[in-house]
């Protein structure tokens, strides 16, 4: 059996990140009290712990911050997919979240390295997940 704790659980308030993917779109929360951009979803406002909050359109470009290689035994729903490339993506917008690399060239990926939104349909765990691709093959 598939161990689900690493899937993608919505809540109330990053439901709308779940459905925004599901139609290819990234959309990052936004606060209309102190007009900070916010990942991951939030309940309240980080900065000001206002309750008006909405979303943005992300252009889906940013840069690597940090990457690895996974290449053995993850306690995630992915093991059927090792090597895969995890990364921690800066969008320009000034957030960043978590994510996987994918395409050939994925794990020859650096810091720094510009990357772009795609999306990836996960049938088997009913999501549609953000990805991004190198803007620069390598
Ligand atoms: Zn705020």
């Amino acid at each position: 059996m598939a161990n689900t704790a690493s899937h993608p659980n919505p809540t109330a308030w990053s439901a709308p990140f779940w459905e925004a993917a599901a139609q290819r779109r990234l959309v990052i929360q936004h606060c209309r009290s102190c007009d900070a951009s916010i990942m991951y979803p939030k309940r309240v406002c980080p900065h000001c712990l206002g309750e008006d909050l909405g979303w943005r359109a992300s252009k889906g470009e940013g840069e690597i911050y940090s990457v690895t290689v996974q290449k053995a035994a993850p306690p995630t729903g992915f093991e059927d997919r090792l090597p895969y490339v995890i990364a921690i993506v800066r969008l320009d917008e000034d957030v960043q979240l978590m994510t996987n690399l994918i395409g050939s060239d994925a794990e020859h990926a650096e810091c720094g390295d510009r990357v772009t939104v795609d999306f990836e349909t996960r049938s088997d765990i009913g999501v549609t997940l953000p990805v991004f691709r190198l803007v620069n093959p390598k």
